[in-house]
């Protein structure tokens, strides 16, 4: 492994363990009451015809859940400026399927929600992932101006983006 890979390494690790929701390590395997993810060898994954049966698994509510239950997003993308006003609706379709192509692969990463701030528009997820991967979509398919803010101490990403006509 050469420092480049090392750094990378070290970086994913320390994304995770900073997720506090995602702190709770525990021995054996859960399942979630709520979205059905399971738990196993440390990882929480949709269940799979590989994974279904699951001896002495526990019920857990898995991270994205908790998360959505307290409404305490990881990820916050805003988005603003008169292009959004007039291309709603592909907008929306475009964060919708970019949460579908995340969420697939990986069962922590979700929307919570999508609110209305006057003209903005403002997309909530329990991963920081899918917030990075909806702000990048945006850029490929439209464009327009973002910024990328992470929390120094906390596992948050802050995400705008913009375009005006
Ligand atoms: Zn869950």
């Amino acid at each position: 492994m050469d420092k480049y890979q090392q750094s990378q390494k070290n970086q994913l690790f320390k994304t995770d363990t900073h997720d506090p929701y995602r702190s709770q390590r525990f021995e054996g395997s859960a399942i979630c009451p709520q979205c059905d993810s399971v738990y196993h060898a440390g990882n929480w994954t949709w269940k799979s015809p590989e994974n279904t049966v699951i001896h002495d698994a526990q019920t857990v509510t898995c991270p994205a859940c908790r998360r959505i239950d307290d409404n305490m997003p990881a990820g916050t993308l805003t988005l603003s400026g008169s292009f959004l006003l007039n291309h709603r609706n592909e907008i929306i379709n475009l964060i919708e399927n970019t949460e579908k192509k995340e969420k697939a692969d990986h069962a922590l990463e979700r929307i919570i929600k999508m609110t209305d701030s006057g003209d903005d528009l403002i997309v909530t997820t329990t991963g920081i992932h899918l917030a990075s991967r909806l702000g990048h979509a945006l850029e490929a398919a439209y464009n327009g101006d973002s910024d990328y803010q992470y929390g120094d101490d906390e596992y948050v990403l802050t995400v705008s983006w913009k375009r005006d006509e």
